[in-house]
């Protein structure tokens, strides 16, 4: 079964961005930037999302099969290990604002980058309630292709093989090398947990402004 979320609901608040933005010195005219931007930016962004109800089947040590589609990555096996039940996914901030440009200068730029951030993040977030509480899922948790070496970006295809056609109607394509158009977009699988696992948590980049929990050594050896 493949659902289209058409219709997210979001609300721009200039504080929260504000604070997203982490900056370091004071800038004088931010929130008049950042009001203005939210003014021209809310009315016109339209996320979406799709997803699929997808079920497991050949697991290996190393891969596993979804709906028949061959997924290979140590970490991805061992998160599905007790799973039989599985949500793909693409979330997208919308075509409506991947070309909105305002400014040339920096500063606006960034806060565009960052609104358009915040977007996806909200109706990443939205996808995951809405999949959570209509599958009874207790609590979920996601893997995207790309974000750790065990999974590469190559991986995209088959993720998107998943959801075929359905992609291309929330305004979402993939690139012959794995890169997601508008940019702000995600594609990942959100499994039921029952202790919530983050990528991150295996990750060692720093300064990631996108970090959702702490490098954790213990769980990086446990994945090993
Ligand atoms: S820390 Fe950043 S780069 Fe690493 S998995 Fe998390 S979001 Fe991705």
């Amino acid at each position: 079964m493949i659902e289209i979320l058409n219709e997210i609901p979001f609300q721009l608040d200039p504080a929260v961005i504000i604070k997203s933005l982490r900056l370091r010195t004071f800038q004088p005219n931010i929130e008049k930037i950042v009001g203005e931007l939210v003014r021209d930016i809310q009315p016109i962004a339209k996320p979406k999302a799709v997803y699929k109800v997808s079920y497991i089947d050949n697991k290996t040590t190393d891969s596993l099969e979804i709906d028949g589609v061959k997924f290979t990555s140590r970490v991805l096996r061992a998160n599905l290990d007790r799973v039989e039940r599985v949500f793909p996914y693409v979330v997208t901030g919308g075509i409506e604002i991947a070309g909105y440009k305002k400014a040339q200068d920096l500063m606006t730029n960034f806060c565009i980058d960052a609104i358009k951030v915040h977007i996806i993040g909200v109706a990443a977030n939205y996808l995951l309630q809405h999949v959570t509480k209509k599958y009874a899922l207790g609590q979920a948790s996601s893997m995207n292709p790309g974000s750790l070496k065990d999974w590469p970006l190559t991986q995209q295809k088959q993720l998107f093989s998943l959801l075929g056609d359905t992609v291309a109607a929330i305004g979402v394509r993939l690139s012959d090398s794995g890169v997601i158009y508008p940019l702000k977009s995600i594609s990942g699988i959100y499994f039921p947990t029952e202790v919530k696992f983050e990528s991150c948590q295996l990750c060692q980049r720093e300064r990631c402004m996108g970090r959702r929990a702490a490098y954790s050594p213990e769980l990086a050896e446990k994945y090993k």
